[in-house]
């Protein structure tokens, strides 16, 4: 498993300091949103992050990371007592590890608060995380619209966070959401705080992530979009990128071309992204991120592709038959009459010919053999060629025929004298 990632943590425009923290120490990474007056924000998150990294360190599994924002939560609220100024304060967290699970390696996901993890696969964007924030509780309740939410003047309440006290003069122990998310070639991670995602919406964030491939273009990007939005807040994001997942995306493609299961037997790409079990959140049940119902992404790109040159062949083939078939000319008959048609005689495939021109000439007076010829159809490279033969047959049928004109007069001329008496 081979990892690229870039981090950056930036002040803003507006805020005199910056509260954030990030972390890329492969393989944890994290960002982290302090908040406390007299910069308790800025000690709330440093020292969230450094024993969140302490303790990963000496655990780096999926349980391990969990313990260890547990471990950053007591270690936020104990540090929290020892000052007036730092009481009362807190922090968001949300941490990535990649871990080794059941003989394989995965991201674990790890949040408490309103910063957030997305998830960029087959250039769809998907927010991992649930923010626990008021606002979003409400909407989760149904209580408040998406759009309402959006500019809630009470967004930025936090209603999670790392460094708490419980009622009874302790650490409140916080419910940490953890998500599974099996990496695959091409995946992006983004961990980031509300100075992002508040003033870049998910479409701007998904369009940077799809257009620039280096996780440090991106990731400078975003920061120079969050600040042209208004940069109203500190900006931190870390991006990771799944570069060579030891051939398990081919694994799992090849898998699927070759037995299209049921739904019911649940292949494993598609569901890749699971809740832990070991989540506690009774939220979590509102089935937002488990969508076992992703079929393949993985092979969109490929079975897109694959599609269209296959649009295109046919495309081209039928523009080749058309040409083909509508190349030419044939003098055929038309109700008794000698006439030209465009294509080939009978058709050829869908092509039907059509009928260019009818002319006065009589089949049944041109000579035997040449009736033949136009009962098959005489094919003739151009409608000029096709005129031509048709003057020849007309020529012809004049001498086998008497002139018309002679028959005229003598049908309707003046009776033969033999006639009368
Ligand atoms: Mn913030």
């Amino acid at each position: 498993m081979k990892l690229r990632f870039a981090a950056i943590t930036d002040v803003g425009g507006v805020r005199p300091n910056n509260e954030d923290q990030v972390l890329a120490d492969e393989p944890l990474f994290a960002v982290a949103d302090g908040m406390g007056g007299h910069a308790a924000g800025e000690v709330a998150s440093q020292v969230a992050i450094e024993t969140l990294k302490s303790h990963f360190h000496d655990d780096p599994t999926a349980a391990g990371l969990a313990s260890a924002v547990h471990a950053a939560n007591n270690a936020v609220w104990a540090r929290a007592q020892e000052k007036d100024d730092t009481r009362g304060m807190g922090t968001t967290m949300t941490a990535a590890a990649l871990v080794e699970q059941d003989g394989e390696q995965v991201l674990e996901v790890a949040n408490v608060g309103d910063s957030r993890a997305y998830l960029l696969r087959d250039s769809e964007l998907e927010q991992l995380s649930d923010d626990h924030s008021l606002v979003e509780d409400l909407v989760r309740a149904g209580r408040l619209s998406p759009e309402e939410a959006l500019n809630h003047p009470q967004r930025h309440i936090v209603t999670r966070v790392l460094g708490m006290e419980d009622r009874d003069g302790t650490a409140l122990d916080v419910e940490v959401d953890t998500f599974t998310v099996v990496p695959y070639r091409g995946d992006r991670l983004l961990l980031a705080t509300d100075g992002l995602t508040d003033m870049v919406t998910d479409d701007q964030i998904a369009s940077v992530l799809r257009r620039l491939a280096d996780p440090d273009d991106a990731a400078k990007e975003l920061v120079r979009l969050a600040k042209a939005g208004g940069g109203n807040d500190n900006i931190s994001l870390v991006i990771v990128d799944v570069v060579d997942d030891d051939g398990k995306a081919g694994t799992a493609s090849a898998a699927l071309a070759d037995e299209p299961a049921p739904p019911s037997r649940d292949p494993e790409p598609s569901a890749r992204i699971n809740p832990s079990p070991t989540r506690t959140d009774p939220r979590g049940s509102d089935g937002k991120r488990a969508r076992p119902a992703r079929t393949a992404p993985r092979l969109t790109v490929r079975t897109v592709g694959f599609v269209v040159a296959v649009l295109a062949l046919l495309v081209v083939a039928v523009g080749a038959i058309t040409w083909y078939a509508k190349g030419s000319y044939y003098v055929g008959t038309r109700t008794g009459n000698v006439a030209v048609y465009r294509g080939r005689p009978g058709g050829f495939l869908w092509v039907k010919p059509t009928l260019v021109d009818r002319t006065s000439l009589r089949a049944k007076d041109v000579p035997a053999s040449r009736q033949a010829q136009l009962g098959d159809g005489q094919p003739e490279p151009t409608r000029r060629a096709a005129r031509h033969y048709i003057d020849n047959l007309r020529a012809e049928a004049e001498k086998l025929a008497p002139p018309t004109s002679t028959t005229v007069t003598n049908v309707a001329g003046t009776p033969p004298t033999t006639v009368a008496p």
